[in-house]
């Protein structure tokens, strides 16, 4: 686990759950120590074999995340819900400060997992990545956060990366050599999840630190997006589509086209107006 506190505040934007409708979440930070400017788009769409939609997701600054509920009968969706909305207890979301820890986010894992052991009898669980901003002596930071196989990458100057890992048996097979990146695309076993909240033995998410850079974006998804469409297909639509919703629309629209066979979600996050973090960032050195 990495992390670390930080400073001071955002406000705008709202809690959303799952609908088959994309909202447009506008965010920016009047008042936070770094001038950071945040633009978000964010959308779900239940896909065209599935008959309910067991993603979630939150996109209110500073915590942007989606949850893939994993359980049939309704119990998935109750896992993502419970999920999601155990997060939104975050104080930050209320105060705006950006001085969320991993240790923090965690705490509300292990509440959220409880919860749905409890609602559900462990028959269900979630997956859940996303990103929550966290400020250091004005330095704004990504605290990237995963637990099973919902991903996030960012676009950082025209390179897409997945900057989560994977909890999945095909993630496995990769790290050990086995197969390839691309042979775990189409893996029959691709969908066998290794950690999730809500069931199983380990609730501890990854988290990693990245600091923010100008141009940024973020993009959060359940697999229905990327279980859709390769790497370089996403990229494609990030780099072309400048506006975050527009893009999260064009992303769905291209999961649909290409079959739309899971729930698919998405939230992009475009940092912008860090003129002033070099300045931050030196003086914090010293
Ligand atoms: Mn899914």
């Amino acid at each position: 686990m990495t992390s670390q506190p930080a400073s001071v505040p955002p406000a705008g934007a709202s809690a959303a759950s799952p609908g088959t409708s994309s909202t447009s979440v506008p965010s920016s930070a009047p008042g936070s120590v770094s001038s950071l400017r945040l633009r978000v788009g964010c959308g779900t769409d239940r896909g065209l074999r599935r008959e309910m939609n067991e993603d979630s997701f939150i996109a209110a600054d500073p915590v942007f995340a989606v949850a893939d509920g994993m359980g049939g009968h309704e119990a998935g969706e109750v896992a993502s819900g419970i999920c999601v909305r155990t997060l939104s207890g975050m104080p930050q979301l209320a105060t705006g400060e950006r001085d969320a820890t991993a240790a923090l986010v965690q705490q509300y894992l292990r509440q959220a997992d409880a919860g749905i052991r409890e609602a559900t009898g462990s028959r269900a669980g979630t997956t859940l990545s996303g990103v929550v901003v966290v400020e250091q002596l004005g330095v704004p930071y990504w605290l990237v956060l995963n637990i099973g196989d919902s991903r996030t990458y960012r676009l950082s100057k025209g390179e897409l990366r997945q900057v989560s890992v994977d909890h999945s048996e095909v993630q496995e097979l990769v790290d050990a050599g086995e197969i390839t990146r691309a042979e775990a695309a189409v893996h029959p076993r691709r969908h066998v999840v290794t950690r999730a909240l809500g069931t199983g033995d380990e609730s501890e998410a990854d988290y990693r630190l990245l600091p923010v850079e100008e141009g940024d974006r973020i993009l959060v998804c359940s697999d229905g997006l990327n279980g859709e469409l390769d790497d370089q297909h996403i990229a494609r639509i990030l780099a072309s589509e400048p506006d975050p919703q527009a893009a999260v629309d064009e992303l769905i629209q291209a999961a649909l086209r290409s079959g739309g066979r899971d729930n698919v979600t998405c939230i992009v996050v475009d940092a912008s107006n860090l003129a002033d973090v070099d300045a931050a960032r030196t003086a914090a050195e010293r």
